[in-house]
């Protein structure tokens, strides 16, 4: 007798394994295709499993193992290359295979809807009514309602439209078609952007030509590129014709970008560019425009995919080139649940595809410039701004001992003035919403703490409320101080609203626009705003680092960076590289048109050597610096690093949890990994959880990951894991 093939399967369970099934009873063995869904037991409950592969023995004795179900998909759901990946992905993050496989899928497949591409039917008016007297219908009231409504609707109402305006209308509508008066049509609810007809292109100047050559020439294997280039120096122009040329070949191309909101231009210009439908990917989808943009992907329907950090899991069978633009930027990583870093899978997914990737930067990451560094990455360098564009020229300003008002040192006021008067944008870049950070007692000098994080509120004078930018607790702006009853509450620090009170008292005739979390909370109303700078309605622009991505504002001739001390003296090891890639953002903001572009920088510390390095040499020589700091603690590029984190409302139990685990670890090979802490988290307390940490820091990339395979779930059996919420994050960039 045949021995039944044994199906291994990804399940949404926090454990870190596969489950072994046996194939559902009378099932061709041929539709056992790895990638398809099938309903199985799972305890007492049934879950939907995904097939990963098909195994012919099983650690579990084959009388014990239970019988899958049934199949969902007659093929697979997930294509074989994606498989491949979220494979690699469960091992390497040490992270639930079936949390990793879910996360990737569309919320409707996970809930096992079928993967046909949702259609909405749409009911229409007849040619034949067009000229039939709706009075005919006087004796139906409810049919003639419906008439009238979808003569003001040509295009046709959905049924809740439809019940939306009128209640009840099925037996109406019933009659009205047995006469033929109303018909319907099936539309996909999924529409990818049409081409245009606006077609730009630049002759590449030699450079671009020299990166296109260099890309295109490596189109059938595996090779990073690192594309770096200042903002403005064409890198986009040199992604889209990589792109032109790989599609037109029938291969698809995946761009990954930091935001999609921030950056409508973007989609925009590729659009106008490749004219070719393009899918976008990103968080305001809804489900069934998520599952439609998967199918078209899958499909081979939409030759381009442009998306966030989660557009890494994108189902492109045909896949030909990766783009991943602004590479160093931290939204790549996944913070929360399964912490995966979209950039390197990028890499990974472009290694198992054989094909080309390009990362692109003005301020490439450490670890990219280290990957130039040891040959694994080919650099290509733009030099110069494309185009007419000159560099900004740069200057810090000593704020020491200088009157500040609303954060503007005379010098910057007087810029500010300058180049408003000429008729130009400027550019104001605080990273810190809100009024103040702090409000605190004249008096007695309390300040208003969050009562569930080791943070203080912020002020919000706006909205007259106090807000936890940690936890979102609020509250209402105190009148007198809590602990010494004092009238003299002081709002304390800058944040973006107070610098727009401000510019607003200096240039009152002046449209300000303030860019940031709080005033884009609306949707839509980034769109807006981002128009009016566009068209030149703001000319003064006050904003976070919202503000610093992306955007190409050819009028902006200032910009002013209000405290470059906030990156200087961070906790994080990353901050100083994420404050110089940071002010270099925003200088790549100004002068982009042909006007020249100033910048200016208020700080405290001059001379300190990341500025000087900054201002003085750019982002290279800054790198260069930092890596040699790196160098000598052994952190990335130098050391790979794995956090592993735990929180719980109790105070104790999550170092207690960590201290176990530590001393579990030393059962496994140490050899190469270094054990640090645990030690309570920076900010130890935070939505009323307490929060430690154990940091491991490996030599290299295998002896960490040959830990954290034995000893990782091991930590899954232990009593004390059952007090605490715990995770590992492996590559950290935050600590
Ligand atoms: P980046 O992506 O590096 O910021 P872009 O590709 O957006 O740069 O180019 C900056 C600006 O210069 C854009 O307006 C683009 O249309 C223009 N541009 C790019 N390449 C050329 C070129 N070879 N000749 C003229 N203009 C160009
Ligand atoms: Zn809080």
């Amino acid at each position: 007798m045949a021995v039944p093939p044994i199906l291994r399967l990804a399940i949404p369970s926090p454990l870190r394994r596969y489950f072994d099934y046996l194939p559902p009873a009378k099932t061709p063995y041929q539709q056992l295709q790895p990638g398809i869904r099938l309903q199985v037991p799972f305890g007492r409950r049934t879950l939907i499993g995904i097939l990963v592969t098909i195994a012919s023995q099983s650690e579990i004795e084959t009388s014990k193992l239970r019988r899958a179900q049934y199949c969902l998909d007659k093929t697979p759901v997930v294509p074989n290359s994606l498989l491949q990946l979220l494979t690699w992905a469960a091992s390497y993050y040490h992270h639930s295979p079936g949390e990793v496989f879910f996360s990737a899928l569309p919320q409707l497949l996970r809930q096992g809807k079928p993967a046909t591409s949702p259609i909405y039917r749409q009911w229409l008016l007849s040619s034949k009514d067009c000229t039939t007297d709706a009075t005919i219908l006087s004796r139906a009231p409810r049919q003639q309602q419906l008439v009238e409504l979808l003569r003001y609707h040509p295009e046709g109402l959905t049924s809740s439209q439809i019940k939306a305006q009128l209640g009840t209308y099925q037996s109406s509508l019933r009659s009205l078609i047995a006469k033929g008066w109303v018909y319907s049509q099936e539309k996909p609810i999924y529409k990818s952007i049409p081409p245009s007809k606006e077609h730009l292109r630049h002759p590449l100047n030699d450079a671009q030509k020299a990166a296109v050559t260099t890309i295109l020439a490596s189109q059938q294997k595996f090779r990073p590129f690192l594309l770096e280039g200042v903002t403005g120096s064409g890198k986009t122009e040199v992604y889209l014709r990589a792109i032109e040329e790989i599609i037109a070949k029938s291969r698809q191309a995946l761009v990954l970008i930091p935001e999609i909101g921030l950056t409508p231009q973007m989609v925009e210009r590729f659009h106008r560019y490749l004219q070719t439908p393009i899918t976008v990917l990103h968080s305001a989808l809804s489900d069934r425009e998520r599952l439609a943009a998967w199918l078209a992907a899958y499909e081979g329907k939409t030759p381009v995919v442009i998306g966030t950090r989660s557009a890494i899991w994108a189902p492109l069978p045909r896949l030909g080139i990766i783009i991943i633009d602004e590479e160093h930027d931290s939204s790549f990583k996944q913070q929360e649940g399964f912490h995966y870093h979209a950039r390197d899978l990028a890499i990974m997914r472009a290694y198992q595809t054989k094909i080309p990737i390009i990362l692109g930067s003005a301020t490439p990451s450490l670890e990219s410039l280290d990957n130039v560094k040891r040959q694994r990455y080919h650099l290509l360098q733009l030099l110069q701004r494309a185009g007419a564009a000159q560099t900004p020229r740069i200057q810090l300003l000593d704020v020491r001992s200088r009157p500040l008002e609303f954060g503007l040192s005379p010098p910057l006021l007087a810029a500010l003035r300058y180049h408003l008067g000429q008729g130009n944008q400027a550019l104001l870049f605080l990273n810190r919403r809100g009024f103040a950070p702090t409000l605190i007692c004249h008096e007695c000098g309390f300040a208003v703490p969050c009562h569930r994080c080791d943070a203080y509120m912020t002020v919000h004078q706006h909205t007259n409320r106090l807000r936890c930018h940690h936890c979102g607790a609020e509250g209402s702006l105190p009148t007198s101080c809590p602990q010494c009853r004092n009238l003299l509450l002081r709002p304390r620090g800058l944040g973006t609203e107070q610098v727009e009170a401000g510019l607003k008292h200096f240039f009152p005739e002046i449209e300000i626009a303030r860019v940031d979390r709080d005033t884009t909370r609306r949707a839509g109303t980034l769109n807006k705003m981002l128009d009016g700078i566009h068209n030149g309605k703001y000319r003064l622009l006050i904003g976070t680092q919202m503000l610093a991505k992306g955007h190409h504002y050819p009028n902006i001739t200032l910009a002013g960076i209000l405290d470059a001390d906030q990156g200087l003296f961070g906790s994080d090891f990353r901050a100083g590289e994420h404050m110089s890639q940071l002010i270099l953002q925003v200088i790549g903001r100004t002068g982009r048109g042909n006007k020249p572009g100033e910048v200016l920088i208020q700080t405290h510390h001059p001379e300190h050597p990341l500025l000087t390095a900054l201002v003085g040499h750019g982002y290279r020589h800054v790198a260069e610096i930092l890596l040699e700091e790196r160098r000598q603690i052994g952190f990335p590029p130098y050391g790979y690093l794995a956090l592993l984190r735990a929180r719980a409302v109790s105070p104790d139990s999550p170092m207690k949890f960590l201290e176990m685990a530590r001393s579990m670890a030393t059962a496994h090979n140490l050899h190469g990994v270094t054990l640090l802490g645990p030690v309570p988290a920076p900010m130890e307390r935070r939505a009323g959880r307490y929060r430690a940490q154990l940091l491991l820091q490996g030599s290299a990339r295998a002896p960490l990951q040959r830990l954290l395979t034995t000893w990782i779930p091991t930590l899954e059996r232990l009593q004390a894991a059952r007090k605490v919420r715990w995770s590992l994050d492996v590559d950290p960039i935050d600590l």
